[in-house]
């Protein structure tokens, strides 16, 4: 006997995310295979197993019964060659061409997110085209750019698509010279000057010292910026705009260090909590700044990491 299945309802029935199943599924750990419509077949041994292993009853429903004739049917239709879909091309940007299926083009993504129409902008739009393959049309656009990656139409989205990173990976593929506004500029500058600024290391170790005196004039006895402080247990990494700006909003989080007792430290050399390669989706760039803040980690023996955005 056949247990026929809606991702949803297995998802409802087990208390589970429904990318959970259909990763299940996807991964051969579910022995599920494509049933008529949406709907998923697996043996119903399989699905009393998963119960117990649940620890819960199985639920049979009426609809869960499969005719063997049809499961035949169904896996010589699985057998015959694929139909071609125009439009439909390997240069397609969604890793994971199920999304053709998974989108229900229901719309809710676009009704909640909060720059719909901006120039076009719609992200259910965005994911049809990603999923045809439409991904030069889609990165000559400025509808990645202008997202602001707030997540609202993904945390919308009743079917799991991740809107996030289609509109991240798009950003990925514009030229660099390209990327809009300063971001990839701040990128460039991190990686060759260690900030996104391009901060000398003098000037900032300079700054910090300073600081740190009008702290101790201010007050704070026998305060001392702790730079390079090695075996100190928080390392606490900058946003540039504030030694460039802002320089006194760093003091209100060394008062508060201060005041606490707290054992931390900052880096004289790529000190940088900001990292842009984020916002340009240069996802090269975004690890090797995270790996020099690892470095900086391994070198002073640092136990936690404090990141100011
Ligand atoms: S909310 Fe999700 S399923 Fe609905 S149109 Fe948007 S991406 Fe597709
Ligand atoms: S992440 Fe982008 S597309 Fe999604 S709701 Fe926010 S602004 Fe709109």
């Amino acid at each position: 006997m056949m247990y026929e299945f809606r991702v949803s309802e297995m998802a409802e029935e087990f208390g589970v995310h429904r990318n959970t199943i259909r990763n299940w599924i996807n991964s051969g750990t579910l022995a599920a295979k494509e049933g008529p419509g949406r709907k998923y077949l697996m043996k119903f041994e399989d699905y009393q197993l998963l119960c117990e292993k649940f620890g819960r009853q199985a639920h049979i429903k009426p609809s869960s019964y499969v005719d063997p004739d049809k499961v035949r049917k169904l896996e010589e239709d699985a057998h015959r060659p694929e139909p071609m879909v125009l439009g439909f091309t390997e240069k397609t940007i969604c890793a994971d061409t199920s999304w053709a299926d998974t989108c229900l083009t229901c719309g809710t993504c676009a009704s909640a997110c909060p720059i719909a129409g901006v120039d076009g902008l719609d992200p259910r739009k965005i994911v049809r085209m990603a999923v045809l393959g439409l991904e030069d049309e889609l990165k000559d656009t400025n509808w990645p750019w202008k997202c602001t990656m707030c997540a609202k139409c993904e945390n919308a989205c009743p079917a799991g698509v991740e809107i996030m990173a289609l509109m991240r990976r798009l950003r990925g593929l514009r030229d660099r010279d390209l990327v809009p506004g300063p971001i990839h500029k701040g990128v460039v500058t991190c990686l060759e000057r260690g900030n996104n600024l391009g901060i000398p290391k003098d000037d900032f170790v300079f700054l910090c010292e300073e600081l740190g005196e009008e702290l101790e004039e201010e007050g704070l006895e026998g305060f001392k910026t702790p730079v390079d402080v090695v075996g100190a247990k928080v390392l606490v990494t900058v946003n540039s705009k504030e030694p460039f700006a802002e320089p006194d909003d760093m003091k209100y989080w060394w008062r508060i260090f201060h005041a606490a007792g707290e054992s931390w430290t900052i880096s004289s050399e790529n000190w940088e909590g900001v990292n842009w390669g984020l916002f340009s989706g240069d996802d090269e760039s975004m690890k090797t700044v995270v790996g020099r803040i690892v470095d900086n980690m391994r070198r002073l023996k640092c136990e936690v990491l404090l990141l100011p955005e």
